[in-house]
């Protein structure tokens, strides 16, 4: 065929077919390894995005978009608990007295740019007003950074009654919450003793649940971890104090459980200087947090040996600990003895799933949000490969590729 023709003809196919091909703009991503999120592993496949979502996941090493032949290809990670405005201000110190709320906003915006740029494609802030702004701007798209829930206010106050309690939690949900959290013990560096009743724990729970909500507790006493499974909570965070009885029975009533190994502790022993002499940020609380890490390693040991424990991986991340996330997840491989999958499915399906977005996030399989993100080396082998993210990919938008050889 003449090659005017052979233009004209290819010209007419795309006429006929353009409206199939203006409703969906496919992208091809090869894969030399691909983890899906729920505990597979195939390799050489190639990914097809049309729009936001995974088309089809097939094999064959045909040319695409994005050649990662080369590099490990998992969905993109989640991290269910971050405090995403919380940053070190202008004087480098953790309280930022007389900072303006644009400012604030900024330092929002820098932290969900570090996360996502670290592979991170969804977190949940547990929580404050302003994360609702900066969650709606990343939703409309224009600017980078991971989906982002909320919990907007957290229930803290023991003085408040059941129906105090019930109407905080209404009023958290009325102001657009994602999630509710509320606080069932002191802070680690005050002991960590149970701080709200069961009854309150109780009330806090079943509002939430009423009014299609999740529930994140934080809770360092047993006692306060077993009221809040009792009660029906989604995730127990921290626990601390758990002994076997607590994590048997966060597995029989299939509430999640969020400990924290390997990056809160860190970062405020590494930032020491900045958070000192803000509240219970004293020397005292810093010899309990310091004493913690080794606490947490032995607690976190014991709560692996539950095979039924539905265990997910939220960092906590503060001032100084965006971007940082993968830390958690490396620890708890390296430190924690937790297989590299394990470690990798409670940050991406299990979380999905704590989360409430199971059937949109974390696994790659065809039907799925287009979230993916590509590391270096292989994870399963070398856990770090986690902190080499070089290709980022939410809602089928690449916001990071520095993948070599593109
Ligand atoms: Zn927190």
């Amino acid at each position: 065929m003449h090659i005017k023709a052979k233009i004209v003809a290819l010209l007419g196919v795309a006429l006929i077919s353009a409206p199939a091909i203006a409703t969906a703009q496919q992208t091809t991503i090869r894969a030399g390894t691909l983890i899906d999120g729920r505990g597979g592993i195939q390799r050489n496949l190639v990914v097809a995005i049309e729009g936001t979502r995974i088309a089809r996941i097939e094999s064959g090493n045909a040319r695409a978009s994005y050649d990662l032949s080369q590099l490990t290809v998992l969905p993109g990670l989640i991290d269910a608990h971050v405090h995403i405005g919380a940053h070190f201000g202008r004087d480098g110190r953790a309280s930022t007295p007389g900072e303006t709320p644009a400012e604030q906003a900024l330092y929002g915006l820098e932290n969900a740019h570090m996360m996502l740029m670290a592979g991170f494609t969804t977190v949940q802030s547990i929580g404050a007003a302003s994360d609702v702004p900066l969650r709606d701007a990343i939703a409309r798209g224009k600017i980078p950074g991971p989906r982002l829930l909320t919990a907007v206010s957290p229930v803290r106050d023991p003085s408040m009654t059941v129906a105090q309690i019930r109407e905080h939690v209404r009023k958290a949900v009325a102001d657009s919450a994602d999630v509710i959290k509320i606080f069932a013990s002191k802070s680690i560096r005050e002991g960590g003793g149970q701080t709200l009743s069961d009854e309150q724990i109780l009330a806090a729970c079943s509002e939430a649940k009423n009014l299609g909500k999740r529930v994140w507790v934080h809770a360092h006493a047993a006692s306060a971890v077993r009221a809040a499974t009792v009660a029906g909570c989604t995730t127990v965070t921290h626990g601390s104090q758990i002994t076997d009885a607590e994590a048997e029975l966060m597995a029989e009533r299939g509430t999640f459980f969020e400990p924290q190994t390997g990056l809160l502790l860190q970062n405020y022993l590494e930032n020491k200087a900045r958070f000192l002499g803000d509240g219970n940020f004293d020397e005292a609380g810093f010899k309990f947090m310091a004493d913690g890490i080794a606490l947490n390693d032995t607690m976190f040991k014991m709560a692996i040996k539950h095979k039924a424990l539905k265990i997910n991986m939220g960092t906590d991340a503060v001032a100084g600990a965006h971007g940082q996330n993968a830390r958690e997840i490396i620890y708890r491989v390296q430190k924690g003895g937790q297989g590299a999958m394990d470690a990798i499915t409670s940050a991406t399906s299990i979380n999905a799933d704590a989360i409430g977005l199971k059937d949109r996030i974390g696994a790659l399989a065809p039907g799925m949000d287009a979230d993916l993100i590509a590391v270096e080396g292989d994870p399963l082998a070398d856990i770090t490969a986690l902190s080499r993210v070089v290709f980022v990919m939410k809602g089928g938008k690449v916001y990071r590729n520095i993948a070599p050889g593109q």
